[in-house]
C-alpha cells in the first residue's frame, strides 16, 4: 500500500476508532477534533511515517492559502518570509494577467527570476547601460530582470497568462514595488514640467488616485520585431539575452523516471545570482536522496503531488505532502529526496539564491568512496554496494 493510502485510510481509519503505526511505532489513534480536509491532503502528517522524528521548522505552504489582490486585468497573490519564515532569502509571487492586460512599469531592490505557466507575454526590462530588451516568451520559458532594472509584462493572446515570479529577497512583496504612477504623483508639478519639458495640460493627464499596478489595456499593435526596431532609435542594444527559452531546451539530464533542466549563469549569463532546476518526475519514480552545498532550496510544485522528507540533521526528519501550487523549502545544506505520489507526472521548481546549480548525491558519493569505508558504515556487502546507482542521473526508477 502506498503512503498516499495508507494516509487517506487513516482518516476513514480514525472515524472508525482503529489505529495506526506512526513513529516509533506507538500508536496514533486521533480521538478528537480534526480538520478532514487538512488530512486528506497531508497523510504523511497525519500519520507520519515511523522514520520522522523530532522537531522541523515548517517548510511547506501554498498560494491557495494566501490573500489574492485581484483588480481589473488580473491578479496577484505571494507566499514570502511572512508566509514561511524559514525562507530568509527567497520569496514568491503568482500572478495573472488578462488579454492585453499590464502590470504596470516598476522595479525593485530584487533580482526577479520568472517561468511562465500559461498564456504568452511580451516583457521589457531598460538596463543600467541605457540598453532596452524585448521579447516575447511563452508557457515554460524564463526570464530575469536584475534588481533594480525597470520593467513591464504584458499579456498576449486571448488567455492572457499566469506565471510565478521569485525574488531574491524573503520579506520581498509585491505591494511595496516602485511604480512609476505612484512616483509621477508624489513629485510637484512644476517639476515633472521641467523634467519633461512639457506644458501644464500634459501635466495634468498623468494618472492620479490609485496607483496603477494591474491594469487593462489593448494587445501591442506592433510586432516583437517593429518594436524592438523602434527602441533600437533610442536606446543602446542589449548585451545579453534577459529571457531563456527554457520550453524548448534539450533536457540536461534525462532517464526513463523523467528529465531535469538546469538553468544558472553557465546558460542564461542573465540569471547571476539565481540558480534553477526544472524537474519532471514520472509516477512512482524518485528525485534522489541529495543535499546542495551551496544554499537553501525554494520550491515551487507546478504539477502532480509528492512527498519530501526533509533531514536537518541531529536526528530530526518530517515528511509532508504537496501538490500543485505549493511552495516547498530545504534549509540549506539539509538532506532530502522527492517521490512522485500521484498517476500523472509532477513537474516542481528547485531555486537557489547562487551562481550555479550544486547538488551533492549520496549514491554519486557511496560509489566514490573506498569500498571498504562503504561497507563499514552500510553493513552491506561488496555485492550489494555495486547495485548502487552511480553517474549521474538524479532521477530513480
Ligand atoms: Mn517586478
Ligand atoms: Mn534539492
Amino acid at each position: 500500500m502506498s503512503e498516499a493510502k495508507s494516509g487517506e485510510a487513516s482518516i476513514y481509519g480514525a472515524l472508525a476508532g482503529e489505529t495506526f503505526r506512526a513513529e516509533r511505532d506507538i500508536s496514533s489513534s486521533n480521538q478528537g477534533p480534526k480538520n478532514l480536509a487538512l488530512m486528506k491532503i497531508n497523510p504523511n502528517s497525519d500519520v507520519p511515517p515511523p522514520t520522522d522524528h523530532g522537531v522541523v521548522e515548517p517548510f511547506w505552504y501554498s498560494f491557495d492559502l494566501t490573500h489574492r489582490r485581484v483588480q481589473e486585468g488580473g491578479w496577484t497573490h505571494q507566499v514570502t518570509s511572512r508566509e514561511l519564515p524559514a525562507s530568509t532569502e527567497m520569496a514568491g509571487v503568482n500572478m495573472r494577467l488578462t488579454k492585453g492586460s499590464f502590470r504596470e512599469l516598476h522595479w525593485h531592490l530584487a533580482d526577479e527570476w520568472a517561468i511562465m505557466l500559461t498564456g504568452r507575454a511580451r516583457v521589457t526590462v531598460f538596463t543600467p547601460d541605457g540598453a532596452m530588451f524585448i521579447d516575447d516568451v511563452e508557457a515554460g520559458d524564463l526570464w530575469l530582470f536584475p534588481a533594480g532594472a525597470p520593467h513591464l509584462i504584458q499579456a498576449l493572446g486571448d488567455e492572457g497568462c499566469e506565471f510565478l515570479l521569485v525574488f531574491n529577497q524573503g520579506n520581498f512583496s509585491e505591494e511595496s514595488t516602485l511604480l512609476i504612477s505612484d512616483w509621477l504623483k508624489h513629485t510637484p508639478p512644476e517639476i515633472l514640467e521641467k523634467n519633461f519639458r512639457l506644458g501644464p495640460d500634459a501635466i495634468a493627464k498623468l494618472p492620479k488616485g490609485e496607483p496603477l499596478y494591474i491594469f487593462p489595456s489593448d494587445e501591442p499593435e506592433k510586432s516583437l520585431e517593429q518594436e524592438i526596431a523602434e527602441a533600437a532609435k533610442y536606446a543602446a542594444k542589449p548585451k545579453v539575452s534577459y529571457t531563456f527559452k527554457a520550453s524548448t531546451m534539450v533536457p540536461t539530464r534525462q532517464s526513463d523516471a523523467g528529465n531535469v533542466k538546469i538553468i544558472d549563469s553557465r546558460n542564461f549569463p542573465a540569471s547571476e545570482k539565481i540558480a534553477s532546476a526544472i524537474v519532471t518526475l514520472k509516477p512512482g519514480c524518485i528525485r534522489e536522496m541529495h543535499w546542495h552545498p551551496n544554499g537553501s532550496e525554494w520550491q515551487y510544485w507546478i504539477k502532480g503531488k509528492g512527498r519530501m522528507t526533509v533531514f536537518p540533521g541531529q536526528e530530526a526528519a518530517r515528511t509532508v505532502d504537496f501538490n500543485a501550487n505549493d511552495v516547498g523549502f530545504v534549509s540549506n545544506m539539509a538532506g532530502h529526496y522527492i517521490e512522485n505520489t500521484g498517476d500523472e507526472d509532477l513537474v516542481f521548481l528547485e531555486m537557489f539564491v547562487a551562481s550555479e546549480f550544486q547538488d551533492i548525491s549520496l549514491n554519486q558519493w557511496i560509489r566514490a568512496l573506498p569500498e571498504q569505508a562503504a561497507r563499514a558504515h552500510t553493513n552491506l556487502t561488496s555485492e550489494e554496494i555495486q547495485q548502487i546507482p552511480t553517474g549521474v542521473n538524479p532521477l530513480l526508477r
